[in-house]
């Protein structure tokens, strides 16, 4: 089986899943999409209304941003794998619960596992608390880590940029850091467990 079928594999599972109570609010399952060979990946939080509508991540306002984002260092959306640690939408856009979030894990788990990202951008604190814990993303944010193969790197919410627009500019610079981690990380291909600290971003 491809790289490409084995997701659209956890795909069709997740299109399937009752494994929490989110199954019963759906309109639809939003896995997430991109090409199984993406070097970068984004990790978002969950659906909101038009991803639950259009069963795709990132369709509404803070994709835009996300666009613009990836637009600024070169890239658009179709050349990254874009998902959410959960899959289906929690009402009223609520923060996913505990039990959601271990339902829903294994599914992101074999998403990253297929695809091997050279990096991984988490988008807002549910995603990060999967590489990050006892910290804030105030005070990590844009500092990369290496973890296996892959450099992860955690940055602001699109959507907390767009509801306070001090945020911003650090998302700005963020994605500039992702530009630069992805340059070097392309230079480690045959090396994937070279523990290198890139210049200019802080390891930790
Ligand atoms: N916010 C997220 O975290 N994920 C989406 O898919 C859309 C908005």
């Amino acid at each position: 089986m491809t790289a490409q079928e084995r997701l659209e594999k956890v795909a069709q599972e997740i299109s399937k899943c009752q494994k929490c109570d989110l199954a019963y609010g759906r309109t639809h399952t939003v896995p997430g999409e991109g090409p199984a060979d993406a070097r970068l990946m984004f990790v978002g939080e969950g659906p909101g209304f038009h991803e639950d509508r259009q069963g795709r991540p990132f369709v509404g306002a803070a994709g835009k941003l996300l666009e613009e984002l990836l637009g600024s260092i070169g890239l658009s959306r179709e050349e990254v794998f874009i998902a959410n640690v959960i899959k289906c939408r929690p009402p009223g856009n609520r923060d996913p619960s505990q039990e959601e979030l271990k339902a829903c894990k294994p599914y992101l788990d074999r998403q990253i596992e297929i695809i091997r990202p050279r990096v991984l951008v988490t988008l807002g604190r549910f995603s990060m608390a999967r590489y990050f814990s006892g910290t804030t993303i105030s005070r990590i944010h844009g500092q990369a880590k290496r973890f296996g193969g892959m450099w992860v790197i955690p940055v602001f919410h699109p959507a907390a940029a767009l509801h306070q627009p001090r945020y911003r500019p650090a998302l700005e610079e963020d994605f500039q850091k992702i530009a630069e981690l992805l340059e070097r990380a392309g230079e480690l291909v045959d090396e994937p467990s070279v523990e290198e600290t890139p210049q200019q971003l802080t390891l930790f």
